[in-house]
């Protein structure tokens, strides 16, 4: 049975980027070696993260000024990284707080200086995005986070930030154009639409770097990635390769361009159905909901046996909400085709047929 996997990360890849991936530990490139035996130093290793870094490149339109790296850590160590590398001794920093993410990315900032958290939607429990503060100019940065992976939410617009502007972009790199000039660092771990996990990528502006007065560590400092072109030590040659391969994909769908539309009518789907199924109600602020995670609740609990009995039936898989939420959460990154969202829909009429 065809499986319809709306898994919130590591999430759906396009099968190429499996098969690929197969072969390759058993013989990449036909040269007679599994990619996992393969030392990060040899010539065709080296041919894979330069042909990712590319790739981002040009799918994301990355200006001159910008250097693209690969780290490992996740976006978890970026949060700490992002504040020993940009926030200044004595200085500050001002934060957007629009979920668990953002909170955890204040935690780990605090602990480098002074945090302003000039925003916030804990008040509603995260289902909206802030839509008026002003950015302090005397901050050394701004910090927001595109896409609420749990609460399902996101920025619809960026602000013309009078500082460099830092984003958290794990759960929506990639699925829809962004302007990367307007941005200081963009940071994404790998696990969604840039591939599986075990890298992270991010995009630094290189004339921010150097200005803290911090005695950084060399794995934390940016300068020693951008330095050693993301190869200051190991890293995971048979993770980038899947970002390498899925970068390509997207390439051959037509790009960041093409790949947004598909999203557009994904997310349109799912909402249209969340909004006319008198059975379920979305948790997100409408004008804020994501296109990338749908947040939705069935109204009745008593239904939810049936409701995933039938999810179980149709092999729609890894449905359930993050615990912080509750009900359901259909994430549709970009590999996930719209004949997924189709089913899941069905299964939804299928349940009000019988109970609505
Ligand atoms: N930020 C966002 C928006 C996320 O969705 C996640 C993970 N799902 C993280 C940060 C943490 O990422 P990691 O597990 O790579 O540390």
């Amino acid at each position: 049975m065809k499986i319809h996997n709306f898994s919130a990360g590591p999430c759906i890849l396009p099968q190429v980027v499996f098969d690929k991936m197969a072969e390759a530990c058993i013989n990449f490139n036909n040269s007679g070696t599994s990619i996992l035996e393969i030392s990060h130093r040899r010539k065709d290793a080296v041919e894979v993260i330069d042909t990712a870094r590319a790739l981002v490149k040009e799918l994301m339109n990355v200006p001159e000024s910008h250097d693209v790296i690969f780290m490992q850590g996740g976006a978890s160590l970026q949060f700490p990284i992002i504040a020993s590398n940009l926030l200044k001794e004595g200085g500050k920093a001002a934060y957007m707080q629009t979920g668990k993410w953002a909170e955890n990315a204040i935690k780990e900032a605090k602990r480098f200086g002074e945090i302003d958290v000039i925003a916030s939607s804990k008040d509603k429990n995260y289902t909206y995005i802030p839509k008026d503060y002003t950015i302090p100019t005397d901050a050394d940065y701004f910090h927001c986070t595109s896409n609420n992976t749990i609460f399902g939410t996101q920025m619809k617009q960026f602000p013309n930030s009078p500082v460099p502007m830092v984003c958290d972009m794990s759960s929506d790199i990639l699925s829809r154009k962004v302007d990367v000039s307007k941005f200081g660092v963009i940071y994404a771990g790998a696990q969604k639409n840039m591939g599986p996990a075990g890298s992270t990528m991010a995009i630094v502006q290189r004339d921010l770097l150097g200005k803290t007065g911090r005695n950084i560590p060399d794995y934390l400092n940016y300068a020693t990635h951008i330095k050693n072109e993301s190869s200051f030590n190991t890293w995971p040659v048979i993770a980038i390769y899947g970002v390498m391969l899925n970068l390509q994909w997207l390439k051959e769908q037509g790009g960041v361009d093409a790949i947004a539309k598909i999203n557009t009518e994904k997310a349109n789907t799912m909402y249209t159905e969340i909004d006319r199924n008198g059975l379920f109600t979305g948790t997100a602020n409408v004008e804020d909901r994501s296109q990338m995670n749908a947040t939705f609740v069935l109204n009745n609990e008593e239904l939810k046996a049936e409701f995933e009995a039938l999810l179980k039936q149709a092999g729609v898989d890894s449905l359930t909400g993050h615990r912080d939420v509750g009900g359901y959460r259909a994430s549709m990154y970009n590999a996930l085709p719209l004949e997924s969202v189709q089913v899941l829909v069905e299964v939804m009429k299928q349940l009000e047929q019988k109970f609505g």
